[in-house]
């Protein structure tokens, strides 16, 4: 594990970082330097305090005009011109804002532009009136962010920083796909990527972070269950796809709970069941959708594998058949082992409890980054003690509190130092 102490070498916004000559240029210039790199995050925690106030404000003005997934362009634009570049490339109706050297290594920081289709049911004064809201904390993410570039700006930094402007993190296709093997941000040769999300179910002051998978891999699951329709007095002349289908329903609740190791996390979820259009007609086809969450590769398979053979065998009993398709999404967040040792120090300087408490079935498309670049996920507490049914991410109330914009800035600071620290082997 780095720790402050092990990294000795660094200087602060050293004339070899702005030449722009490229990765052995940056680690020469760094390694010559002065300046112990726990003065360095010192010195940019400091940086990013005067920026707080502008952040606050922006994440205000950024929460009452929330902009939906594809629909992105304001939101962007406004994030980059605080961030000093309003002519920062695209990609679709993301940005690329990089702080720093124009050329040669750097480390990446992740932030989410977009809302969700929500009516905000907040009391503040600067709540969505559009029927769209940031409650998942997104905008918290970017002026974070914002205030974290700004202060690398401010105060220098060991490597450049590029702050990626995220398109459609709530939707599908995700927007990570836009960027992951983008020539923009190939570009930018970055050689971590670094995300943090505020989470309700980590108390203020403590940040989740550790090494390997920490959200699930996501597909989701249409089964279309066809039998022969009638007339609901008549069932003996139809073959009833509804009955068919609701044993489809409960012989799928085996496949996790008797095929599955008990060691693996896996959650298979049946959400919607669509059939039928009048109470005295037999439909003849019932849609069902779901999602299938796992950690485990071979799991991933397996269970697709089975859920088209059960679902299909079930309703054979029925005389009726079932096919199942999936749509696959992100694959599992796996977190770089080496840069989750490196923040834990960093993070203690910074005045958090690291903790590692918050691994779920859940799924983030920052997942689409890890097989690219070593990837590091970490979650900010937001939490209040003693409020386990306060309203979570997702729900039309939840409302992150103003310091939690300061917050996130330290962990992407802490998190950029430590992706530094592992760049630069020091
Ligand atoms: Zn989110």
């Amino acid at each position: 594990m780095a720790t402050p102490g092990a990294l000795t070498a660094w200087k602060m916004a050293s004339d070899g970082h702005r030449s722009g000559r490229g990765q052995a240029a940056v680690t020469a210039a760094g390694r010559r330097a002065a300046a112990p790199a726990s003065t360095v995050l010192a010195e940019l925690l400091q940086a990013a305090g005067q920026e707080v106030p502008a952040a606050v404000a922006l994440r205000r003005e950024l929460h009452a005009s929330p902009e939906l997934g594809g629909h992105e362009t304001g939101t962007a634009n406004r994030v980059a011109a605080a961030l000093g570049e309003p002519g920062a490339p695209s990609v679709t109706t993301g940005r690329l804002v990089r702080i720093g050297a124009a050329s040669g290594p750097s480390v990446a920081i992740r932030a989410e532009l977009d809302a969700l289709p929500l009516t905000e049911q907040t009391p503040v004064a600067w709540a969505s009136q559009n029927g769209a809201s940031h409650s998942c904390g997104h905008d918290v993410h970017l002026a974070a962010l914002t205030a974290a570039g700004r202060a690398v700006r401010r105060a220098g930094g060991p490597l450049p920083l590029v702050a990626v402007l995220q398109p459609r993190e709530e939707g599908y296709p995700s927007g990570a796909q836009d960027l992951v093997g983008s020539p923009q941000l190939e570009a930018q040769d970055a050689r971590a990527m670094i995300g943090v999300h505020v989470h309700p179910h980590v108390a203020c002051g403590q940040v989740s972070v550790g090494p390997g998978p920490v959200n699930a891999a996501y597909d989701e699951v249409t089964i279309t269950v066809r039998g022969r329709g009638g007339h609901a007095a008549y069932p003996h002349v139809t073959r009833d796809p509804v009955i068919a289908a609701a044993h489809v329903i409960v012989a799928l609740q085996h496949l996790i709970s008797r095929r599955t190791d008990p060691m693996h996390p896996a959650v298979l979820t049946i959400a919607t069941v669509q059939a039928g259009t009048a109470a005295n007609v037999i439909p003849d086809h019932v849609v069902l959708t779901g999602s299938l969450r796992t950690f485990e590769p071979t799991d991933r398979a397996s269970l697709r594998s089975a859920v088209g053979a059960t679902a299909g065998a079930t309703a054979e009993a029925y005389e009726c058949t079932a096919q199942a398709t999936f749509k696959q999404g992100e694959p599992v967040l796996d977190n770089d082992p080496a840069l989750a040792a490196a923040v834990a120090a960093w993070l203690a300087q910074a005045g958090f409890q690291v903790v590692d408490s918050l691994r779920s079935c859940g799924s983030d498309d920052f997942a689409y980054y890890c097989p690219r670049y070593p990837s590091l996920m970490m979650f900010a507490g937001v939490g209040q003690p003693g409020t386990p049914d306060a309203p979570g991410l997702h729900h039309p109330s939840f409302l992150p509190r103003e310091e939690a914009v300061e917050d996130v800035a330290r962990v992407m600071l802490a998190g950029y130092v430590a992706a530094c620290s592992v760049v630069l082997g020091t």
